[in-house]
């Protein structure tokens, strides 16, 4: 990561390092289309900001970068307030509690791990309160069957609940279904997971037209997300330099 050789006598200065990031994953990105057959313009990069300041958001905005991206809402309420100015789209990618589904409706966009119809439900009555629109992605679990690792709980519907998961945010007015997000599995290969969620994705597609989103891919793994269909990246360390250890 650049982040670790440029911690130096001499730092390269904040904004010129998220700047060489970005170049970097928009080269990867672009090459990575290529190779799929793809283009570069059906990839939205979303940057993940948690555990990095309002400051950083403000340095991607000015980069160019319009969605960012934040798993706890203790953390991104503030952030967003601050960056209010700024005209991005918020995303919350974390595990959501319904009890904070009345702060998040408040300043998210995009809600990707909607896994549960109580969270649909709390989701869209806060929506209303809020009279705002939420896109809303059905996290999609791609590995039900593993024990909760070092990471903590990823969440996530199994398979076989998405389209009941779907079916719940489209009945509620002020949320609509967005697509399919998923954490690739940490055992595996990852593509082999990607092809499983594309399955996915194209039920919720063809029952919802609009739901074309498919949420995929981190700084591990995102060119195999690009060549699995991925529309939307979520990238945090490979923007923003490694966070520190058990961070979301
Ligand atoms: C932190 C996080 C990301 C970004 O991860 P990186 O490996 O830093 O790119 C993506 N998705 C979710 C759900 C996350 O919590």
């Amino acid at each position: 990561m650049a982040g670790d050789a440029d911690r130096g006598a001499d730092p390269v200065p904040r904004a010129e390092l998220i700047a060489a990031n970005l170049a970097d994953v928009r080269a990867r990105v672009a090459a990575a289309c290529a190779a799929a057959g793809r283009r570069p313009e059906d990839v939205k990069i979303i940057a993940v900001t948690k555990t990095y300041p309002a400051s950083d958001v403000r340095i991607l905005a000015g980069l160019g970068i319009t969605d960012v991206g934040e798993n706890r809402d203790q953390e991104a309420a503030p952030k967003a307030a601050q960056c209010g100015d700024l005209g991005l789209n918020w995303h919350f990618v974390g595990q959501l509690q319904t009890n904070k589904a009345r702060s998040v409706a408040r300043y998210a966009d995009v809600v990707h791990s909607v896994d549960r119809d109580r969270l649909a439900r709390a989701l869209g009555a806060r929506a209303r309160a809020e009279r705002r629109e939420l896109t809303c992605l059905v996290q999609v679990n791609l590995d039900p069957e593993s024990v909760e690792g070092v990471l903590g709980p990823r969440g996530g519907a199994d398979p076989r609940d998405a389209m009941a998961v779907a079916a719940a945010i489209d009945a509620e007015e002020g949320l609509r279904v967005g697509g399919v997000m998923a954490v690739a599995p940490r055992e595996g290969e990852p593509g082999e997971a990607f092809d499983r969620l594309n399955s996915v994705a194209s039920r919720v597609r063809d029952r919802y037209p609009r739901a074309t989103v498919v949420s995929a891919g981190m700084s591990g793994d995102f060119e195999t997300a690009i060549a699995g269909g991925a529309t939307h990246l979520r990238l945090g360390a490979a923007l923003l330099g490694d966070r520190e250890p058990n961070v979301g």
